[in-house]
């Protein structure tokens, strides 16, 4: 599919279709959360699935595999979800629970005691300093400088990095820059990995990724390049690996209903 298929909003029951159609081999359907199933909301806890995706998602779990791949903690996305027949990868791909409640690690995290002692030695430097903020993630640690003056950030972030590099060379675990952020986070983790893992468990299914976010697009990328569909969502064109784009959440549900309704035809 080229670019063009990108530039303009797919209709959710051609793709439907089109999925279907693509060989005998049944979907493996993976789904990202937050503005892909559910609307994106002021703030996480607000963010609920509205009634239209979560009936689609239970169909199409009734007759085809279908995960939820999100960055959110496990628990929560149980309690969002645990009912609807789905498989479950939470944590950007640390964590993957089995509809009947197994739950298999698919990245080991850094061990728990250098991080405690890394969340120390992180207080201790930048306590006292302005606008640094370390997030506790559990399974890793994040330090943003968003916030944080451009010479500071000059004098002191080695410092940051220095430390979070001899905790990955004790603990285990990635040192990973991103955007006013770097942080130390499970090595092996991260959706792309985690949609491998869901393809290779799934022989003979087609993947189809369907996700909105920057951290959805190694994921996106992945299920392109083993046969399968990377679905965008997004309102405006953009760059992306995904070769299919729906505009908002509610086509989404479209497809999901579209796909169930296929599949219960045979
Ligand atoms: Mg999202």
């Amino acid at each position: 599919m080229s670019d063009a298929a990108v530039a303009d909003p797919a209709d959710p029951t051609d793709l439907a279709a089109r999925i279907l159609a693509a060989g005998a081999r049944p979907p493996l359907v993976v789904l990202d959360h937050d503005g892909t199933l559910s609307p994106i909301a002021p703030t996480p806890d607000a963010a609920t699935l509205p009634a239209a995706a979560r009936t689609a998602v239970a169909a199409l779990a009734a007759r085809t595999e279908v995960v939820v791949l999100s960055g959110r903690g496990l628990d929560d996305l149980v309690d969002r979800l645990g009912d609807l027949g789905v498989a479950i990868v939470a944590e950007h791909g640390l964590r993957l629970r089995h509809p009947d409640g197994t739950i298999e690690a698919l990245a080991t995290p850094p061990d728990a005691t250098v991080l405690a002692r890394l969340r120390t030695d992180l207080g201790s430097l930048l306590g006292h300093r302005p606008g640094w903020l370390v997030e506790d993630k559990g399974v890793g640690l994040a330090v943003h400088h968003r916030l944080v003056p451009a010479d500071d950030v000059a004098a002191v972030l080695p410092l940051v990095r220095d430390l979070l590099s001899a905790a990955a060379r004790t603990g285990g675990g990635t040192v990973q820059d991103g955007h006013a952020v770097v942080e130390l986070r499970a090595a092996g983790a991260g959706k792309g990995a985690a949609l491998r893992h869901l393809a290779a468990a799934a022989p003979g299914r087609t993947p189809v990724m369907v996700g909105d976010d920057r951290t959805d697009e190694p994921a996106l990328a992945a299920a392109e390049e083993l046969g399968g569909v990377g679905v965008l969502v997004a309102t405006a064109p953009r760059p992306t690996a995904a070769s299919v784009r729906l505009p908002d959440p509610d086509a989404v549900a479209a497809l999901l209903a579209a796909l169930a309704d296929r599949l219960s035809r045979g």
